[in-house]
């Protein structure tokens, strides 16, 4: 007979101040009978619910002390638990509690050390591996036998604790589940999967995730870990989700604010599962591994009627299937243009671009920028049911319904070329091209400006008025990007300073004129800074903010384009008409306490000072 169902649980208990005498008068009078009546319930359950079916075992002493509902015997407001009851019997027996963490754990660990059977015959569980020491949870305080079977199939030391049964059945189905479980999931995902989703179109898959309760009590192992990952980024702010195989094991990683961070190491027989999973929902072909694919994922939170969308990458590489999935959050991408960080000045230039009949607006910088955002922002400011706005996008970044969002398809030879050639038909008022990366591209957006139509679009240049130059390298004529372009914007993001942890500290006014920021008199200069905290996961920094520099057409630009003008000529006029550089907004934004000067420097690095 076991601890737990002997008599000297009860007494072990009483010692310990969890039962009182009369308590365990009660129980050991009623124990027999109530014995019976849990047993009943059990098979009772068992033929109503496939669940209960794996329910093996027949209730122990602990369950019947649980089930009496009794108060605990030092604090009459307290309802006695299994967890109580097992902390009781850890601290009488001197063998360390152990409260069980699920992230904490390691899977490989687990799995790799007994077998599935084992463990659950003996709710045993692994869960660290150190200096040949092998420290388990055990149900059972007097499992000696078992355990000392483990150090000699694994040649190890083992170190026990003690923990709830439930703790250890739940963790133990979910890790040995992890395996087995995705090939059902694929398997229901095939069949039945479709109806459970919401179709959207020939895009998107919309996938509904479950609420956290949901995910620990389901039995879809890879469902949940896949689920959890988008909630888990979600909430942490995260921009890009990486998977990544290597040799032993699958790495997990979230970019938080621009850099990324690793947050599971899973075992590699994870990784494969876990990659299936996301692409059967990206809609992407799961039995190619070995070529690069593109899908994308609709998510949605139910609580927060929140959604986002998620596009997938998978490429090979030698471990596997890497996947790259960047969420676009809408919170984040369509924006209120007063937050996403112009300076007065620049916002009136801006809202005179939008305010106009007809022309070209053209958003530059490198990738990552925040280009799409602004260009985002904008439409979903201009959007009004009068107003026809189409756009032409490789890929469709995000879904607006007010907006007309044509793909390119470069495969079936749809490209911005073709799309613009028949766009006009459609009526629009404004159109948004994805980029300009050829002279065909560029002359068809310089047409719809010329027949009366508002242009914006993105060039690949580090600065405002190299978006001039990169027209006129395409081959544009200067008359024609003089007449119809209404000025350019070049971006950057920096990170925000954590405003939970922000504080004050003093620079020296030369060290600063010496990296180029126009520092004036003043020995030091009060800047802040974040210290690190917990909303910030001691990183200092929370959200991004852009940087601009942006510039209107003026006759003076006209006229130095009209004779081909450098671009250090051309910028230098827009300079005296009053664009604010790169540089100068970045250090308007460090003095007003909003980011840091590394943050200035690491993205304004690349300029050269003007
Ligand atoms: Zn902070």
């Amino acid at each position: 007979m076991s601890f737990l169902n002997s008599e000297a649980l009860i007494d072990l208990l009483v010692s310990e101040q969890l039962l009182t005498d009369q308590q365990r008068q009660f129980i050991v009078l009623h124990k027999g009978r109530q014995r019976q009546k849990l047993i009943k319930q059990q098979l009772a359950c068992r033929r109503q619910d496939d669940d209960c079916k794996q329910e093996k075992e027949l209730p122990d002493l602990v369950d019947i002390i649980v089930s009496f509902d009794l108060e605990s015997g030092s604090d009459p407001k307290v309802p006695l638990t299994e967890e109580m009851i097992m902390r009781a019997v850890s601290n009488g027996l001197k063998i360390p509690f152990k409260k069980l963490d699920p992230l904490e754990l390691d899977i490989s660990i687990v799995t790799k050390t007994i077998p599935r059977s084992f463990a659950i015959n003996h709710l045993i569980l692994p869960f660290a591996m150190h200096d040949g020491i092998l420290e388990v949870v055990t149900y059972h305080p007097d499992n000696h036998l078992v355990l000392e079977d483990i150090e000699r199939a694994n040649q190890v030391t083992v170190r026990p604790y003690l923990s709830t049964r439930t703790d250890i059945k739940k963790i133990l189905a979910e890790f040995f589940g992890f395996q087995r479980s995705i090939t059902a999931a694929e398997t229901q995902f095939g069949t039945t999967g479709t109806s459970s989703t919401i179709d959207i179109g020939n895009l998107e898959q919309y996938v509904r995730l479950a609420s956290t309760k949901e995910l620990s009590s389901s039995d879809q192992h890879i469902k949940a870990a896949v689920n959890h990952l988008f909630s888990y980024a979600l909430e942490q702010r995260a921009s890009d989700i990486h998977i990544e195989p290597k040799r032993d094991l699958c790495l997990v990683r979230f970019r938080i604010d621009g850099i990324l961070h690793t947050i599971y190491k899973l075992p590699k027989a994870v990784h494969s599962a876990i990659t299936s999973r996301i692409k059967s929902l990206a809609r992407m072909d799961i039995a190619e591994k070995r070529r690069p694919q593109d899908g994308r994922i609709k998510i949605g939170r139910r609580e927060e009627g929140q959604e986002a969308e998620i596009r997938v990458s998978t490429v090979p590489v030698a471990f596997g299937e890497k996947t790259v999935m960047r969420i676009l959050n809408p919170d984040v991408i369509f924006q209120s243009l007063d937050n996403i960080g112009f300076s007065r000045r620049d916002r009136v230039v801006y809202n005179s671009f939008m305010s106009s009949a007809h022309g070209i607006v053209l958003v530059t910088g490198p990738t990552g920028s925040g280009k799409s955002t602004t260009l985002y922002s904008t439409l979903k400011q201009i959007a009004s049911p009068e107003i026809n706005i189409i756009t032409v996008e490789d890929p469709v970044e995000m879904v607006h319904e007010e907006f007309n969002q044509i793909a390119v398809q470069a495969q079936i030879d749809v490209n911005f070329s073709t799309i613009l050639r028949n766009i006009l038909r459609q009526d629009p008022d404004i159109i948004m091209i994805g980029e300009i990366r050829d002279l065909e591209t560029a002359t068809h957006a310089v047409q719809a400006a010329l027949t009366g139509h508002l242009v914006f679009s993105t060039l690949h240049t580090n600065d405002a008025v190299s978006a001039i130059i990169r027209l006129e390298d395409l081959g544009l004529e200067p008359f024609l990007i003089a007449s119809t372009m209404l000025g350019a914007l070049a971006q950057r993001l920096v990170r925000r300073i954590c405003p939970h942890c922000a504080e004050p500290y003093a620079v020296d006014a030369a060290s600063l004129r010496k990296l180029g920021f126009p520092v004036t008199g003043k020995e030091t200069v009060e800047l802040k800074r974040g210290k690190g905290c917990l909303q910030c996961r001691n990183t200092g920094y929370l959200g991004r903010l852009g940087i601009f520099e942006i510039f209107p057409m003026s006759d003076q630009l006209k006229k130095l384009i009209a004779t081909k003008a450098n671009d250090s000529e051309l910028r230098q006029v827009a300079i005296r008409e009053g664009m604010t550089t790169l540089r100068e907004d970045a250090w308007h934004k460090v003095q007003a306490g909003l980011t840091t000067v590394e943050e200035a420097l690491r993205v304004t690095g690349e300029i050269d000072v003007v």
